[in-house]
């Protein structure tokens, strides 16, 4: 039987569909292997094109000054512009706001043909720190309401770019859609007097069926309501409403969980394309007791058609628990790579 199932937080319900059901493993994708050079002489990211992105906003040094591991640079084509003044204009039922908003490039790493899931743990919590000190200096800023940290990995994900990168974009409203969820938490706080993310995570860690990986610091799981094959989220243990509040023992951690999960999907189904998210409170409510951070994987393995745009439901074909099954068999190393 099929099943429909709630989203303990987005209220979302998203039809699990066990009569088509696929294992696991028939979601592997299978795509002729191909070369990737580690150094693309056209390629704007890659070390001795530095000139070709505007100038660098940070950078993680190598071992001489030199050389870099990780840098962050404006969007060339950025959506929004980082010097203007977002002044609102309402005109009876229009409102509109001057594009202002930053949008940052973070080049994980020199090398063209770098792939997350395969760098050193301590690569990754580079890269973790870098977003992290981006994301504090631009919560400072005033004009700012809201920060989306985010990775597209692979033609499917939507990247135009090979070049291993991640994007912040910070902007002077929040969307719709996370006031929405905002809104849903802190209804549960109200009447529960408990963070509902909290509350989740201890049961999924006493159910132990949807969880992938954890650690000191996070677990990774397979959600309830997955609404995609694969669909993964990492939570702190710790209530935190924002990402900004991460420690550095708990960066190291995320690293590792981070990379143990991106190995795992790329070894288990094949490298594929995928989305992360960091999901963090908007700038202002820092500190609040009824939102959880947490970080949200999507590997495109399936295409979002009509019944999904119509109705706002997804329908999922791999059951959350065996996704969380087979993602715990898939054997990856304590630390891949050696420094990149
Ligand atoms: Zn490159
Ligand atoms: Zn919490």
């Amino acid at each position: 039987m099929s099943e429909l199932r709630q989203n303990f937080f987005t209220k979302e319900w998203v039809i699990i569909a066990t009569e088509r059901a696929k294992r696991p493993e028939e979601m592997v994708v299978h795509r002729p292997a191909r070369e990737i050079p580690a150094l693309v002489a056209k390629c704007p990211f890659c070390p001795g094109n530095e000139a070709q992105t505007p100038p660098e906003v940070m950078r993680v040094h190598g071992p001489d000054l030199k050389t870099w591991r990780v840098r962050v640079v404006p969007n060339k084509f950025a959506a929004l512009a980082r010097d203007s003044d977002p002044a609102r204009i309402i005109h009876r039922s229009r409102r509109t706001i001057a594009g202002f908003g930053v949008h940052d490039v973070i080049i994980e790493t020199p090398g063209h043909d770098g792939v997350l899931g395969l760098m050193s743990d301590s690569y990754v919590t580079d890269i973790l720190r870098v977003y992290k000190t981006r994301y504090l200096e631009l919560s400072h800023d005033p004009r700012i309401a809201h920060i989306t940290i985010f990775k597209n990995h692979g033609l499917d994900a939507g990247t135009s770019l090979e070049h291993p990168h991640s994007q912040l974009v910070a902007t002077p409203v929040i969307s719709w859609q996370v006031r929405q969820r905002f809104q849903e938490a802190l209804r549960h706080y109200d009447d529960f007097g408990q963070c509902i993310f909290c509350q989740s995570i201890e049961e999924e860690l006493t159910e132990q069926t949807r969880v992938v990986v954890s650690s000191e610091y996070f677990v990774a799981l397979e959600s309830f309501a997955s609404p995609a094959p694969f669909s993964t989220h990492i939570y702190p243990r710790r209530h935190m409403a924002s990402f900004g509040d991460i420690s550095s023992a708990e960066l190291t951690d995320l690293g590792h969980v981070l990379r143990s999960l991106l190995s795992k999907l790329y070894y288990g189904l094949g490298n594929p394309d995928f989305n992360f998210t960091i999901r963090s409170a908007p700038a202002e409510c820092v500190g609040v007791k009824y939102f959880h951070w947490y970080l949200s994987i999507i590997p495109r393995l399936t295409r979002v058609a009509g019944f999904e745009l119509g109705s706002g439901m997804f329908i999922n074909t791999v059951l959350p628990e065996a996704a969380a099954e087979y993602l715990r068999n898939v054997k990856v190393g304590e630390s891949a790579g050696a420094s990149a």
